[in-house]
């Protein structure tokens, strides 16, 4: 019997405030040989009391798996907030952990959950790289004028209001694809990107460098998400206080997790959202008002990054509704022609895998990229190997 050596491999690990996704990637096949995901840390009666305890039950399953954790060459870390400290990803020191944490102030959720999860996966795999990968690194580059809130800028300044941006992984690793699927240098290209999952958001990216993104200070501004409003009128936060009395956490808890689809037709969840409009009725109108908020707001954004970029090459949809809702494709770029975008129908019905589904002569080329963010994490921490 011929021994083969095991592929190197990277565990990536993304520690959300409730929930922990992991996978184990083999970097330089692209392929993922296991994930998983531990729900509810830490939330009542929950079997996974914290997140420490969820790590533990990731490593039995990855000790379980019968694969040699030898192998794991590096450990990727996906964090949310990078501030303006981190941007590129970054191997992880006592000293990289203290000013990650130090940033919880702009992400409350989510940067705590990740130092634990650094500090635990240190403890688990000593002697490797870990790297952290952080989810606003992308969008460092945004020009001031873009980053910018038209507010007192002495307040602005000394508690770090800015927009920062998300999601920055997912928008860099698909126009990377695109840009492949296109047969062009990224830096050629200028690009939409819509990521439309369960959170969502858009960018603009002139020459694989983004200029503009639809999140902000945190990630409830710009589109309409599974619970996330995405853009209001702040006025209507003041009036909800003044004539509602909702306090400030009332009025967080129902931006962040009771507005969005939820919020407009009591589903969260896209797959839901379209079967409720098929079946009609009452549900079936207000599924209809959400389902056009939803695509009214996408073309919005479409419309601006255009004007931002002059000069549009490629949109791109990714993210679980926009790689499986042919129809959000179809509607949100329905009547562009003159501005020389045409999806084409049955293209856009067919396929899988990252594909182009503009029509034949359409000057902006419309594609459907499958994001994968624990690949681009997993790549980038094998830098470091
Ligand atoms: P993500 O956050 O990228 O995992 O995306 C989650 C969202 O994608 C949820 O709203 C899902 O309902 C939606 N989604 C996943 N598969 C489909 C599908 N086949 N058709 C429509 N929406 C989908």
């Amino acid at each position: 019997m011929t021994a083969t050596a095991p592929p190197s491999l990277v565990l990536v690990l993304n520690s959300g405030s409730s929930s922990i996704k992991f996978q184990l990637v083999d970097p330089v096949a692209g392929t993922a040989l296991l994930s998983g995901l531990v729900e509810h840390v830490g939330e009542p009666d929950s079997p996974v009391a914290d997140h420490a305890a969820g790590l533990r039950l990731i490593h039995s399953r990855l000790a379980d798996s019968g694969i040699d954790l030898a192998a794991v060459r590096a450990v990727g870390h996906r964090v949310v907030h990078g501030g303006k400290l981190f941007y590129r990803p970054t191997l992880i020191t006592d000293e990289v952990v203290a000013k990650i944490d130090r940033l919880s102030e702009l992400a409350p959720l989510h940067n705590p959950a990740n130092v634990i999860g650094i500090e635990v996966a240190r403890k688990d795999f000593p002697d490797v790289p870990h790297v952290a990968v952080f989810d606003t690194g992308f969008f460092h580059s945004l020009p001031a004028a873009a980053t910018t809130y038209a507010i007192d800028r002495d307040l602005a300044n000394r508690y770090g209001i800015h927009r920062y941006g998300f999601h920055g992984t997912s928008h860099e690793y698909v126009c990377g694809v695109a840009a492949t699927v296109l047969g062009r240098d990224t830096r050629e290209l200028n690009i939409i990107v819509l990521h439309l999952g369960n959170g969502a958001s858009a960018s603009a990216v002139r020459g694989g460098v983004a200029v503009e993104t639809s999140m902000g200070l945190t990630p409830l501004e710009g589109l309409v998400m599974g619970t996330r409003s995405g853009d209001v009128d702040p006025g209507v936060l003041f009036h909800l206080n003044r004539t509602a009395g909702l306090d400030i956490d009332e009025l967080d808890e129902l931006l962040n997790r009771r507005s969005g689809l939820k919020g407009l037709c009591g589903v969260n969840d896209f797959r839901e959202l379209l079967e409720q409009r098929a079946a009609g009725g009452p549900a079936g109108e207000a599924a209809n008002l959400a389902y056009d908020v939803y695509v009214h707001r996408i073309r919005k954004y479409v419309g601006a990054y255009l004007a931002v970029l002059g000069r549009v090459d490629a949109i791109v949809f990714t993210a679980g509704v926009g790689e499986n809702a042919p129809s959000v494709r179809e509607d949100s770029l329905e009547g562009l022609d003159a501005l020389g975008i045409s999806v084409d129908p049955e293209r856009n019905r067919a396929g899988r895998g990252a594909r182009i589904v503009s029509a034949k002569g359409s000057r902006t080329s419309v594609l459907v990229i499958p994001t994968d963010e624990e690949l681009a994490i997993a790549r980038a921490a094998w830098q470091f190997v």
